[in-house]
């Protein structure tokens, strides 16, 4: 049985397992990917890579295992910031000091909690573009700081609007969160935008988080900019990094904040209360990734942007709706259906889930209040092996024949 304990608000569903009568509060992605598995069903919602991390990866972490017993430098061990740091150089041209400018964090999400912990005073407020990737929301509120929404527009290739943007900064705003390039959108902001947002931010003098876990993830023919390239980087700007997505590792939880030194004391401070620390054999081999060749980046980008032309292809044909992505791992699209979007979003997903035993993540999951231009559309992550794609795309065919897709919703009790 699932009950939803918010209303369309941050989609935190909790769910009773029958099986270990255990009371949980999860995201509604926890929730449907939990379920996807119980059920047996395809998961299209989760962005997690599935496939094998790269053979050096995996070497290394069993090596590592017979010594980094202990616990290392709260800042993460020095060969990965330094390895960072050398990425960082070569890509953006930055020159970063590895020993004061770089912690190593569990994953992306402790990076974004730790930074919005440490650097953003109670009862302020934050920018968030909506839709956003979930746990901004979770993670703001329970900062106790006060979200503020700026829309990114479907019908206007998920822009934002200036005058909107303007309107959000007030002399309570102490940071906006970007997430470039965006989940679940896959819009890259371009030069123009990323200008007018820095001018306001030194304006008004706002910290800009930068979640940027898929920018080695781009099918546009340059590099996503990263904050690390404007004028805010020398003492407003953080960048957070993961090594989850490119590297298909995860659930191997090692991410990275990067920014000036006096943020990154800061976050530090909250990292090592969080934490104690990154753990050591996996810190190793992500040291590792950062000596793969040009040439793993560019064959794992052909190979994403073949999965997601194949998905984004077939889909169209079954009658749903979208923009191809610029980046990232997700298709958002409007499904052939009536009426579902009546449903809050964990009775969207619950219905797709038992009735075509596919996981998809509707976009209301990404939303603070029900968007009536977007209330129905889901997401869905094309990270997965082919035949996974295929039998999904299968399963998705004969729902929709079958007419389940345009029956009446089941109403949410009855769930
Ligand atoms: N930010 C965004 C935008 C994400 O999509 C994700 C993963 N879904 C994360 C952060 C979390 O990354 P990590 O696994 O490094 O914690």
């Amino acid at each position: 049985m699932i009950r939803v304990t918010s209303t369309f608000s941050h989609s935190i569903v909790s769910a009773k397992n029958d099986l270990a009568d255990a009371e949980v509060s999860v995201s509604l992605i926890e929730e449907v990917s939990r379920q996807t598995k119980i059920l047996g069903a395809i998961d299209l919602g989760v962005g997690n890579p599935l496939g094998l991390p790269p053979k050096e990866l995996r070497q290394t972490v069993l090596g590592a295992s017979d010594k980094l017993h202990d616990y290392g430098d709260i800042r993460g061990i020095s060969e990965l910031r330094s390895a960072i740091a050398k990425m960082i150089q070569t890509r953006y041209l930055v020159n970063i000091d590895f020993e004061r400018q770089i912690v190593i964090t569990n994953g992306a999400t402790e990076g974004l909690t730790a930074s919005v912990l440490a650097l953003l005073p109670q009862n302020s407020e934050v920018i968030i573009f909506e839709p956003f990737y979930s746990p901004y929301l979770d993670v703001v509120r329970l900062c106790g700081l006060i979200p503020r929404f700026v829309s990114l527009s479907p019908a206007n290739g998920w822009q934002f609007s200036e005058r909107e943007l303007k309107e959000a900064f007030n002399s309570r705003t102490a940071a906006i969160i970007l997430n470039m390039p965006h989940n679940p959108t896959g819009r890259v902001f371009n030069c123009s935008e990323m200008r007018f947002i820095t001018d306001l931010c030194l304006q008004h003098d706002v910290i800009c988080i930068s979640d940027e876990v898929y920018d080695e993830i781009f099918y546009t023919s340059a590099r996503p900019l990263s904050v690390i390239e404007t004028p805010l980087w020398s003492n407003l700007a953080i960048k957070i990094g993961s090594f989850s997505k490119i590297y298909a590792i995860a659930g191997w939880r090692i991410g990275y904040v990067a920014g000036s030194p006096h943020l990154i004391a800061k976050i530090l401070s909250a990292h090592e209360v969080l934490t104690g620390g990154a753990a050591n054999p996996m810190q190793a081999a992500a040291t590792a990734a950062c000596t793969l060749p040009e040439r793993y980046y560019r064959l794992s980008r052909q190979n994403y942007r073949r999965k997601r032309d194949l998905l984004y292809g077939e889909m169209s044909k079954l009658g749903f709706s979208g923009q191809l992505p610029q980046a990232g791992l997700f298709l958002t699209l409007r499904p052939p259906l009536s009426k579902a979007e009546d449903n809050e979003p964990i009775f969207q997903a619950m219905k797709v889930l038992r009735e075509a035993k596919v996981g998809v993540i509707p976009l209301g999951a990404f939303y603070s209040q029900k968007d009536s231009e977007t209330a129905g559309w889901w997401r869905i992550c094309f990270a997965r092996p082919t035949n996974q794609l295929k039998e999904a795309v299968k399963l998705m065919s004969k729902w929709i024949q079958a007419g389940e897709a345009i029956k009446t919703h089941i109403s949410p009790t009855k769930n």
